[in-house]
């Protein structure tokens, strides 16, 4: 942990602009190791720091497992109700900021990291690390019984793409439900797979990424719990 301004931490943090924090300091409601904070440009450790008598909101980096719901968008540019709004509100301000693991769409539902850890984030995405992402998928219409070689095969390519996709696993489970194991993250993936062999996808569910289950985790839907990245990557 190094020393900061007290000002740039607590606006980092998402707790104000440096002028809240300067009469904040002013009106005694901040304490370091104990003692009124004294000024803005006060370095300090951020475990030191009390706001209003409380420790500050995970100061050393954030990250969380969610359940994402139905109809909530990972992205600030997208419409919609942004997942960040299941969080609390300052999150939003935090530098550096909290951003998803990969995308989940819209009308996609289920476990999704979000962290504001760079190097985690990396280390979750990078081709290298094989982290594998299983999908629930419910379908349109009944499968045709192929799908698996198909998917298996690694030479689907979808519309638009240079490359095929890379052999995916598919179980069947009904005749219009299935479970998909990818190994890579493109755009729109699934709902384009099944778009490639004739089918339309009108529910999915990211049930794991890895070996962390979205059941085992017991989050109800657009609920989250904060873990490190540590406990994280043991987890996955
Ligand atoms: N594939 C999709 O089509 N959508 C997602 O959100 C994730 C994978």
């Amino acid at each position: 942990q190094k020393a900061e301004r007290l000002d740039k931490l607590l606006s980092n943090l998402g707790y104000g602009a440096r002028n809240d924090v300067r009469y904040w300091i002013k009106e005694g409601w901040i304490t370091v190791d104990g003692k009124p904070a004294t000024s803005p440009a006060q370095k300090v450790l951020a475990d030191l720091v009390l706001l209003d008598g409380k420790p500050l909101d995970h100061p050393n980096g954030l990250t969380v497992i969610y359940h994402k719901p139905l109809g909530t968008v990972c992205s600030r540019k997208e419409a919609g109700r942004l997942i960040y709004a299941d969080f609390p509100e300052r999150w939003i301000d935090r530098k550096p900021p909290l951003s998803g693991v990969g995308r989940l769409d819209k009308e996609t539902s289920g476990l999704l990291i979000v962290t504001d850890d760079g190097q985690l984030n990396h280390q979750l995405t990078s081709p290298k690390k094989h982290i594998s992402k299983t999908y629930a998928v419910t379908l349109d219409r009944p499968l045709a019984g192929n799908e698996a070689e198909i998917f298996a095969e690694g030479k689907l390519l979808l519309e638009g793409d240079e490359k095929p996709c890379l052999p995916a696993e598919l179980t069947v489970q009904g005749e219009k439900e299935a479970v998909l194991v990818l190994h890579e993250g493109r755009y729109h993936q699934v709902r384009r797979m099944f778009a490639a062999v004739g089918n339309h996808v009108s529910g999915l569910t990211r049930t794991h990424i890895g070996a962390l289950s979205l059941d085992a985790c017991s989050l109800a839907a657009g609920s989250y719990k904060v873990v490190t990245p540590e406990a994280l990557l043991e987890l996955i």
